[in-house]
């Protein structure tokens, strides 16, 4: 587990918005995902982690200061149907109920257009197009059988515009995000379950401060309206308002989080 500072919200949360609710957050090992997992758990949701390798679900707990009892944690990769089946098999095995999913997992290479392999691109598409379609296909079957769901994917700036670091698969990949987005949304919607994206700018994480150094990272918010990099918790409170009540009549929305960066 990868652990960044600014995971957790300065304010505590009303610690019983998400009681009893069932969550899955792919990517919840690092960053952004992280933070959710935080998010979630801190308001009273059961959380399972999906990620590459299965982080120590009671680490997880201990670091984000939340009970034991609500961090599951499976080893899948979300881009292989077989594993994410018996993964949501195993939570609604334990649970029998899901009500959250949050499509947090990605890769970001930086490479440059001429250079991308056949191989990379299809795993960059792979990982968060066809892992948020893979995971979206297991749990709405359930969330249709509770009458509420909620589902938050990983866009980004780079779904709205071109990436700033990443390369143009990434970027392809990003806007394929918001194309399944809003097609479940307006699938879903009658049966309760709201399907929104977020879209994130710079924010610090693993993944941002591999592929721009501090001094650069630095450099590049700088001129940003709100002139900082953003933080992991900031992006989870957003996730945790798309997966709540409070956020009902919302679905289908690319939602911007990124100091001002991109403003449309
Ligand atoms: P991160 O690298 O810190 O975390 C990503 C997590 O996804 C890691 O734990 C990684 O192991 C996991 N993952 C990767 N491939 C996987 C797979 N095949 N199966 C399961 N898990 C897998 O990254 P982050 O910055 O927290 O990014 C979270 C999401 O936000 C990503 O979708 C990313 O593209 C997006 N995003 C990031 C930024 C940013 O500035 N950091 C900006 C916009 C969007």
């Amino acid at each position: 587990m990868s652990v960044t500072a600014g995971l957790r919200a300065p304010t505590s949360a009303d610690s019983t918005e998400l009681a009893g609710r069932v969550a899955v957050v792919t990517g919840g090992a690092s960053g952004m995902g992280l933070a959710a997992v935080h998010a979630l758990a801190a308001r009273g949701a059961t959380v399972a982690v999906f990620d590459l390798a299965a982080p120590d679900a009671e680490e997880i707990a201990t670091a984000l200061v939340v009970p034991a009892e609500r961090i599951r944690s499976i080893a899948v990769d979300v881009t292989d149907g077989g594993r994410v089946g018996r993964a949501f098999d195993a939570v609604l095995a334990e649970r029998a109920r899901l009500d959250i999913l949050v499509n947090a997992a990605g890769i970001a290479p930086p490479t440059a257009f001429e250079d991308i392999t056949e191989t990379e691109w299809h795993r960059v598409l792979a990982v968060s197009v066809h892992g948020t379609f893979l995971c979206c296909q297991r749990a709405l079957p359930a969330m249709r059988v509770g009458g509420w769901g909620r589902i938050v994917n990983f866009s980004s700036t780079a779904g709205k515009t071109i990436s700033t670091a990443g390369g143009a698969h990434y970027t392809t990949a990003k806007h394929g995000v918001l194309g399944l987005t809003r097609h479940l949304a307006k699938a879903y919607g009658p049966g309760g379950i709201t399907v929104n994206a977020v879209c994130p700018g710079l924010i610090d994480t693993p993944m941002a401060r591999g592929l721009l150094p501090p001094p650069v990272l630095e450099e590049a918010v700088r001129s940003f309206p709100v002139p900082r990099v953003g933080l992991p918790w900031e992006v989870a409170e957003l996730v945790a308002f798309l997966a709540s009540d409070r956020a009902a009549y919302i679905t289908g929305a690319a939602v911007d989080i990124n100091g001002g960066d991109l403003i449309v």
